[in-house]
């Protein structure tokens, strides 16, 4: 187990990669990220001539890294956070097929019968839930949970847990009786007494889950590409609104967001976000390249969100996105996030 990641008092936003391991394809492809310790990534930009460049983070996790090494860095030292009143958020960035479904969700040991709560594939999702359940239950607090499950696509909301396909009954309010807060109406809410409801809980939302491989991402995985797409699949949010009630009482939410979409790293984040140049070149056509710039539109104004916070400028531009509204609580104010970049060492 790595040792856990010390957090900066006043540090609130933390960034990390993880490389995924090749798969069997890859096998023969040549490899251009390497992680020579916990802290760097090296990503060879033209091996024939050793042209390299050196990124550093918070923390890296190479291709042999552990969920629960991930887990132990990134999310454990969250739970005590939000159990203190933090906001706390994880985002998984990445290109589809780069390791966010394995980090946040994680997969079943095929073949056994390890229940979920002990699989040592389990994502942070499930490893959070058992941890947040265990420690209220130490701390003999008396609580309610409720579970929603969201994905936001193409700038639209769909609920994952209602059993109707009505996506326009879900609207964004700003919160008259708090400021910078939104309310999410019509969302259907679920109690849950326990981590293994919360487990099935996802399940059902993740059979709902909206899956459209856009052409981008078709013709990336043939052309094992990882630099310079966008590809969007789907965003999704997966909220625990923790109402605790402890002498007086006050609500903390922990976020964790899966979020879809394709960033290489900061460098190349930006440049992709620009225009609309890669949309022809990836071969998206009509509704996808709609689709393509409706993400673009909302990573941009994340990228500008998070710019602006780090600024401390005196406008942040929340507005301009379902998905920076959505996470406006998590992003400002008594809030830590930590977006995990996950990249694939192939070229
Ligand atoms: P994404 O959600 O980013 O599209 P997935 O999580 O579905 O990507 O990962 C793609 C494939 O790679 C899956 O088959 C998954 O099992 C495998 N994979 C991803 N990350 C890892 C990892 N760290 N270790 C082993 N296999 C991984």
């Amino acid at each position: 187990m790595s040792s856990k990641v010390q957090r900066d008092k006043n540090q609130n936003i933390q960034v990390f990669v993880r490389v995924r391991p090749l798969n069997n394809n890859e096998g023969k492809s040549l490899v251009v990220v390497d992680c020579p310790n916990n802290r760097e990534v090296i990503v060879k930009e033209r091996p024939a001539e050793r042209i390299t460049k050196t990124f550093s983070f918070d923390r890296v996790f190479g291709p042999n890294s552990k969920q629960i090494d991930v887990y132990m860095s990134v999310v454990h030292p969250m739970i005590n956070e939000v159990l203190a009143g933090y906001n706390c958020t994880v985002f998984a960035y990445g290109q589809t097929g780069t390791g966010k479904t394995f980090t946040m969700e994680g997969e079943r040991t095929p073949n056994t019968s390890i229940n979920c709560g002990q699989d040592p594939l389990m994502g942070i999702i499930p490893r959070a839930l058992s941890n947040l359940f265990d420690e209220l239950r130490i701390q003999q607090v008396e609580f309610t949970v409720r579970v929603s499950f969201l994905e936001l696509y193409n700038e639209e909301l769909i609920d994952l847990l209602s059993n109707g396909d009505d996506a326009s009954k879900i609207r964004l309010f700003e919160d008259a009786t708090k400021k910078g807060s939104v309310i999410i109406q019509g969302l259907e809410e679920v109690m849950v007494d326990n981590k293994n409801e919360v487990y099935s809980i996802m399940e059902k939302g993740s059979l709902k889950r909206q899956t459209a491989a856009t052409l981008m991402n078709a013709q990336s995985r043939l052309e094992t590409s990882y630099i310079n797409l966008l590809l969007i699949c789907s965003r999704e949010l997966f909220n625990i609104k923790l109402k605790l009630q402890w002498g007086g009482s006050f609500s903390n939410l922990i976020q964790i967001t899966p979020i879809s979409h394709c960033v290489f790293n900061h460098c190349s984040y930006k440049r992709e976000l620009n225009g609309s140049e890669n949309i022809g070149r990836s071969g998206a056509v009509e509704k996808r390249a709609r689709e393509a710039g409706n993400i673009n539109q909302s990573l941009l104004t994340l990228g500008r969100v998070i710019t602006a916070l780090v600024e401390r400028a005196p406008h942040v531009p929340y507005r301009e996105s379902k998905l920076t509204r959505l996470l406006q609580d998590s992003l400002g104010g008594r809030t830590k996030t930590s977006n995990c970049h996950h990249i694939t060492s192939i070229l």
